[in-house]
């Protein structure tokens, strides 16, 4: 079965059991003659684009979702190219990057652009964003809510780019995008996939400060998605 026939055959159960439920009186969710109709034009109009960054940066605000408005200084989006083949992601943004609204810009960022250019590519081509978007006070790490208030942006984010490439920057990074509690340093080393998406976890810089040995791994990661992504691009 193709994709499209797939997709006409999910419709159609939806639009059946929708009209099953409406038929038996149904009430609490939305089972109207103006959502059917609505559902009815879902196969005949074409895919519409996903939304651009800029919707989600509106749609962000200057959010309060989370009890980590009350200390950040600046919202970090994420910043690069929006339709970058290579993505990186971090953690969040700590002191620096909350002082600037900017990913990556502290002590770890200096080593994020040093480790972007050894692939001889530049923080203008690839996009970088981090996991949540307030720095946590004194740099805790980010609690399970706050991280589950943001992720819908980062996903929304990167839905948005269709990058072909995630480099997860460190253990928060990896897991959450992968959804697993494996630790980072069995997590690194190979490809895992994200939505499609070629996803491939190394140490994060500011680990990589506090752990210089840890260099070479972070190289042999580096070296093997410089090998694809350059014969792909
Ligand atoms: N560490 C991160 O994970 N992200 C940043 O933006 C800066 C430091």
């Amino acid at each position: 079965m193709s994709d499209k026939q797939a997709f006409d055959r999910a419709l159609t159960e939806i639009q059946n059991s929708l009209r099953y439920l409406a038929d038996h009186g149904w009430r609490g969710f939305d089972c109207s003659q103006q959502s059917l109709a609505r559902i009815e034009q879902w196969g005949r109009t074409p895919l519409q684009r996903s939304e651009s960054l800029a919707d989600i940066a509106a749609d962000l605000g200057d959010c309060r979702r989370c009890r980590l408005a009350r200390e950040r200084k600046r919202i970090v989006f994420g910043e690069g190219n929006p339709k970058a083949k290579l993505v990186f992601i971090g953690e969040g943004p700590g002191f620096e990057e909350d002082r600037q609204g900017r990913p990556f810009v502290g002590p770890a960022g200096q080593l994020l652009t040093r480790i972007i250019e050894a692939i001889k590519l530049d923080r203008d081509q690839v996009y970088i964003c981090n996991v949540i978007k307030c720095r946590p006070p004194g740099n805790r790490n980010p609690e399970p809510d706050e991280i589950k208030t943001c992720l819908p942006f980062l996903e929304r984010q990167l839905a948005a780019i269709q990058p072909d490439y995630i480099c997860a920057l460190g253990t928060f990074a990896a897991q959450t995008l992968l959804k697993t509690a494996t630790p980072i340093s069995r997590l690194r080393g190979r490809f895992h996939d994200y939505n499609g998406i070629k996803l491939l976890p190394t140490y994060h810089p500011a680990y990589l400060l506090r752990n210089p040995d840890k260099k070479r791994d972070v190289w042999e990661d580096m070296k093997m998605l410089m090998k694809e992504f350059h014969y792909e691009n």
